[in-house]
């Protein structure tokens, strides 16, 4: 396909609270706008506290009346994966919504789709597979049985950078073990939610089970972060707004999941395939324009390399096709506000400040097509240190740190010298050497000899330290949403 997809424009969404779509209670709305052109996307409803309070009640009544906790597994499960069949019908549409609201790329969008029908395939044949565990013989005169409960409503909040599919890691696992949901998304892409909402009631979620509302982050999010009457939240963002879901959570002390930034090292041996290796690394940090919470934005380089290395990843970053992201040629589209490339420049300002060598990029892109748009160039500073703020601080767009490093020893000692602790890439074919990494390094995910890996709904996604707290996806991604009771018979 080499024609421009035809981007989404002028939709019109309402809440979607106790199986019906309403209004906001005041009928105030916001705009989202295309970050490429910024054309109008979609009109959504701006809820006030009061409308998030009806969503959270209308949860509570599907759990507490036994809607959908009692409803059987087969029937989850059914639900989950009508919802995947329906996804990949619909994925030319969702596809074009998602360049549309996110400014991804056509081939990122399509693959953020698919993968959100995966998860939901995935978890629909965990529903069928929830157990719990019996101790029958410690003591002769008792039976022992550990079950396993749904926790009840949850609330989940969720960032832009990959709507579909971060909902998708919460919603599934939580339908799949019997709780009810009501999903707040970013201001930036509420379509994508409210599309997946539409899907879900379609597809059979009774009312109340699932409940979509939008509007302001300081009235939905924290209304739900703080209400006593949801018993979990589920979240993905920033660290500093993770932060401040805690303290919002204690009220009730509700159970909370975590998943937070990342400063992410891609740790390049010089025993590496530098083949396979320079051509990931762009992957690692450049996908989704860099917004991505797992981007490898900081680039370790053995010294006996590092020129080599260089060399060829400014080549492959000048070929880089930066532009209209509704094109399937484009590689890399806009940043997803005009907020966050300031922020990404203003990270641009500090490495020169702080000393780092720009050696790529640094700038706004400018005229046909970008006069419209955010678009930033891919950036690469040399020289970082690690002590920068480049090389400390989550920036969230295509800019890449590259540090030098002498030994396997100062390699973990930088990887492991931040606050986060999401992921982290180690190429190398001496096993002893990526064995010790693996062991040292704190980090939810690693990968050897590949950057992002491949998409394995089975593998537990999360971070160590500040990057967050609890695990999605795989077996463990179904447990935030349980609870766990001893029950004790005694027999005579
Ligand atoms: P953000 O923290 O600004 O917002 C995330 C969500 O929280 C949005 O829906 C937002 O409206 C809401 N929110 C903001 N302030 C709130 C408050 N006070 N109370 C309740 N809700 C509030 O993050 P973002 O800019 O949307 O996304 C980017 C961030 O997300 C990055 O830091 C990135 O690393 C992180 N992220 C993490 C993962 C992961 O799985 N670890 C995945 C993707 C993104």
């Amino acid at each position: 396909m080499t024609t421009p997809i035809e981007p989404i424009t002028g939709r019109k969404y309402r809440l979607l609270i106790d199986g019906r779509w309403q209004d906001a209670s005041t009928a105030e709305t916001f705009e989202r706008r295309n970050p490429a052109d910024g054309s109008l996307v979609a009109t959504c409803p701006l809820a006030t506290r009061e409308d998030v309070d009806l969503a959270i009640a209308a949860a509570r009544r599907a759990f507490d009346g036994g809607v959908w906790p009692q409803t059987g597994a087969k029937e989850r499960s059914g639900l989950l994966r009508a919802t995947a069949d329906a996804l990949r019908r619909e994925s030319d549409y969702l596809t074009r919504l998602l360049v549309s609201e996110v400014g991804k790329t056509v081939r990122e969008a399509s693959v953020e789709v698919h993968m959100t029908a995966d998860v939901f395939d995935y978890y629909a044949g965990l529903a069928l597979d929830l157990r719990g565990d019996a101790i029958s013989d410690y003591v002769p005169d008792t039976l022992g049985l550990v079950l396993k409960e749904p926790v009840g409503v949850v609330g989940i909040i969720t960032p832009w950078n990959y709507p579909l599919q971060l909902a998708a890691w919460k919603i599934a696992p939580a339908l799949a073990v019997g709780c009810t949901i009501v999903i707040k998304p970013s201001q930036f892409t509420p379509a994508s939610t409210y599309e997946l909402g539409r899907i879900l009631l379609e597809a059979g979620a009774p009312p109340g089970v699932v409940n979509v509302v939008t509007g302001k982050a300081a009235v939905v999010g924290e209304r739900i972060a703080a209400s006593e009457a949801v018993d979990k939240v589920s979240f993905t963002g920033s660290t500093e707004t993770g932060r401040r879901i805690m303290q919002l959570a204690a009220s009730n002390v509700k159970k909370i999941s975590l998943e937070l930034g990342g400063k992410s090292p891609n740790i390049v041996f010089a025993d590496a395939d530098l083949d396979a290796a320079v051509p990931n690394a762009l992957i690692g940090v450049y996908v989704n324009a860099g917004q991505i919470c797992q981007a490898g934005s900081r680039l370790l380089l053995d010294r006996k390399i590092h020129d080599d290395f260089l060399d060829r990843f400014l080549k492959f970053t000048a070929a880089l096709r930066v532009g209209n992201p509704a094109d399937p040629q484009t590689q890399m589209g806009p940043l997803v506000s005009e907020g966050q490339l300031e922020r990404v420049a203003s990270y641009v300002a500090a490495g020169k400040e702080e000393g780092a060598k720009l050696v790529r990029g640094g700038a706004r892109l400018g005229g046909e097509p970008y006069d419209r748009g955010h678009f930033f160039e891919p950036t690469v500073f040399d020289e970082a240190r690690s002590g920068m703020r480049i090389a400390q601080e989550e920036i969230f767009g295509p800019v890449l740190s590259v540090i030098t490093f002498e030994d396997a020893d100062e390699a973990l000692r930088i990887a492991n010298e931040t606050m986060y602790g999401l992921a982290a890439a180690i190429w190398s074919k001496d096993i002893d050497k990526v064995m010790r990494l693996v062991r040292g390094i704190k980090a939810g995910s690693v990968w050897v000899n590949s950057y992002h890996g491949s998409r394995i709904p089975h593998m537990p996604f999360g971070g160590y330290k500040q990057s967050g707290i609890g695990r999605e996806l795989g077996r463990e991604g179904l447990e935030p949403f349980l609870e766990t009771k001893s029950v004790q018979i005694k027999f005579a």
